[in-house]
């Protein structure tokens, strides 16, 4: 009865994809979590994807994840990012409806095959010991029900120790309105898990109909638009602008005189907060020249009135918030539905883990999300895809996992990125952190992972197969543009104007040309317009980026190489000839996964790594 192949502890965005994988991969699983009517709740912004964030949305859909599919059912303004710069770092991102996100995610939840919800507050982890090792076996919860699984996924998001702050003010709490969890960090400490502290924000919540909208400008989403899921068909969502006000020079000085009161300032807060998202006493304090900072007032449901302003996230005490608000145009009557808190929060280091993400020191537990130093509904939730895809295939006991490296997605860039240097903030993903990112986009998710995904089951074979289909079009379609070559005379011929050099070109390379695309092309060869609207993208997008595609391909291939070497997991290091002791002993203690891991730990030399090298490819 309490036996499962995978136990998911915690219904956030981390263990929804979490649950969602393992059961798809055909494991009994069983997602434990504080309340079923929070699974999917947003703790902060009312939005979906963004830069980065928006691939990695798009990354989760293609491995049949349920992010995108909900957002596209219930967002309530879609816009892509970046449109006017280049292709490589366009972000899909949407205004969510809250209350229809989480809604929509607990249906389809509440009927997954092989998935089972139950509610539960998980204080403890069940583990046996043999010759020194530990394995997991289940948890407990706090009415002292046992459940046993194979394999368990922790997903607690913010709310191991968490403690809420408003000014001097301090509250035990997972989330304004849940509570914590005090009984798992213990255990993580006792099996030697290295734990710390990490600290987040959100702003305070208003009332709609006491903002003077006649001072805001307002924002509209696109008028083309793309849904994040690629099974979305039919997507003419209903859209609603946000507006845009912003601080003043009065709402500074507030800050500022407020600032002993702060719990950042004042030493009551001592964790370390995301760079990119800071508090609005943060900014203030960092860039004291400016005179006033961007507020996006974002609608959270069009079934309540309210109102998420983002960019004043704060923990100042509620009198100074209170101040605060009277000087920011449109808000000087805004009636406070819920005022701004910081959280602080346990993590454990994700050097713990392997690009499972099992822990290196626990086997078969899993760990994904906010748990691993991340921050952000998309970071979690992709974590929480591979961890459940593959705590399903060992709980199955299947000779294979599920791995995606830096040069195909951004999961891989995500996960390698915090298994091998961990974290000392919380860690967000950025098209900057993908060194190839011209090749790993949001329009091409499908491409590069469906065959993976449907290799472990994630997504079926015919979802997979569509996907081959469409790569051979896309082939095609880029063979027809290299089949001949024209000459300026006939191309003039048929319109197409500008090339004076004489030089005979393919279509493929005329697409190269700023002021090209398929459809003026279509007029030498009309069969480019037979092919479908996403085959003709795949291959502009190739024509366009002619120069530096084949490049990073050569970089990727150099890469897969040998960084992309996986190092066998019971390899034993003092075999290997040439390596110091000291050497021996670091890599006995992170145990890197890669080639990769093993080249971004301190101290690893390139003689160590050719040593490393040469052993793996000898003892094959
Ligand atoms: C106040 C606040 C401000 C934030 N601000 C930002 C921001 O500005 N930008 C940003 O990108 N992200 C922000 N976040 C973080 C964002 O909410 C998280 O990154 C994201 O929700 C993490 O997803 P998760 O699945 O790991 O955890 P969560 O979404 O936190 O979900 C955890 C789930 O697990 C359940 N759970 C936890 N422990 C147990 C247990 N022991 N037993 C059973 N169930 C359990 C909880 O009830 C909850 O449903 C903020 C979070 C908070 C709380």
């Amino acid at each position: 009865m309490n036996k499962f192949d995978v136990i998911v502890v915690g219904g956030g965005h981390a263990g929804i994809e979490a649950a969602g994988a393992a059961a798809r991969v055909g494991a009994k699983t069983l997602l434990l979590t504080h309340r079923i009517s929070s699974i999917g709740d947003m703790s902060c912004n009312p939005s979906i994807g963004g830069l980065g964030k928006g691939t990695l949305v798009r990354e989760i859909d293609a491995c049949g994840g349920l992010m995108g599919k909900v957002i596209d059912k219930t967002g309530i303004q879609f816009k892509m990012l970046n449109q006017s710069k280049g292709m490589a770092v366009r972000g899909p991102r949407a205004q969510a409806d809250k209350e229809a996100y989480k809604r929509q995610m607990q249906k389809e939840l509440l009927s997954y095959p092989n998935l089972t919800v139950q509610e539960g507050a998980v204080e403890g982890l069940l583990y046996e010991t043999n010759d020194g090792k530990n394995k997991i076996t289940g948890v407990t919860t706090a009415l002292k029900e046992e459940f046993f699984a194979k394999t368990v996924i922790l997903t607690a998001g913010t709310f191991l120790n968490g403690l809420m702050h408003i000014g001097e003010n301090k509250t035990v709490g997972g989330r304004m309105g849940d509570i914590s969890c005090t009984g798992i960090t213990p255990d993580l400490i006792k099996l030697g898990f290295s734990v710390g502290r990490l600290k987040t924000g959100t702003p305070c919540r208003i009332e709609k109909d006491t903002i003077d909208w006649d001072k805001t400008t307002p924002q509209y989403g696109d008028e083309t638009l793309t849904p994040f899921s690629y099974e979305t068909k039919d997507f003419h969502p209903h859209q609603v602008p946000c507006f845009l006000t912003h601080t003043t020079e009065e709402t500074h000085q507030i800050i500022r005189q407020n600032l002993d009161r702060a719990p950042l300032y004042s030493g009551q807060i001592h964790s370390i907060g995301p760079r990119y998202c800071p508090s609005i006493e943060d900014k203030i304090v960092r860039f004291a020249s400016r005179k006033e900072h961007h507020i996006f007032l974002e609608p959270e449901s069009l079934e309540n009135d309210v109102i998420y302003p983002n960019g004043i996230s704060t923990s100042l005490p509620l009198d100074v918030q209170e101040a605060m608000l009277k000087t920011i145009p449109g808000l000087e009557n805004a009636k406070m539905l819920r005022p701004a808190y910081a959280i602080e929060y346990d993590y454990v280091n994700p050097q713990e883990l392997k690009p499972t993400l099992e822990t290196k020191r626990v086997e078969n537990l899993y760990l994904a999300g906010q748990i691993n130093g991340t921050t952000g509904y998309e970071e979690a939730a992709g974590q929480g895809l591979v961890a459940g895809a593959n705590a399903a295939l060992r709980a199955q006991d299947k000779d294979e996992s599920f791995l995606t490296n830096r040069t195909e997605s951004y999961l891989g860039v995500m996960i390698d990125d915090i298994i091998t240097k961990g974290v000392d903030e919380p860690y967000r993903l950025f098209t900057s952190r993908a060194e190839y990112r011209l090749s790993i986009r949001a329009d091409n998710a499908d491409i590069r992972l469906s065959e993976k995904a449907a290799k472990v089951g994630l997504i079926s074979k015919e979802r997979a197969e569509k996907v081959g289909l469409k790569k051979n079009e896309i082939e095609g379609l880029l063979k027809l543009l290299q089949e001949d070559s024209y000459a300026p005379s006939f191309l003039r011929e048929k319109g197409i104007d500008g090339i004076q050099d004489g030089a005979r070109r393919s279509l493929f390379e005329l697409l190269g040309f700023p002021n090209i695309d398929l459809e003026t092309l279509s007029k030498v060869e009309p069969k480019i317009m037979d092919f479908s609207g996403p085959v003709q993208e795949q291959a502009l997008i190739a024509g366009k980026y002619q120069g530096y595609l084949p490049r990073q391909q050569a970089d990727i291939d150099s890469f897969l190489k040998e960084e992309g070497v996986f190092i066998p997991e019971k390899i034993d290091y003092k075999k290997i000839g040439g390596l110091s002791n000291e050497i021996v002993m670091r890599l006995e203690k992170y145990r890197p996964s890669t080639i990769g891991e093993a080249l971004a730990l301190k101290g690893i030399t390139p003689a160590s790594i050719t040593a490393l090298l040469s052993y793996i490819r000898n003892n094959k």
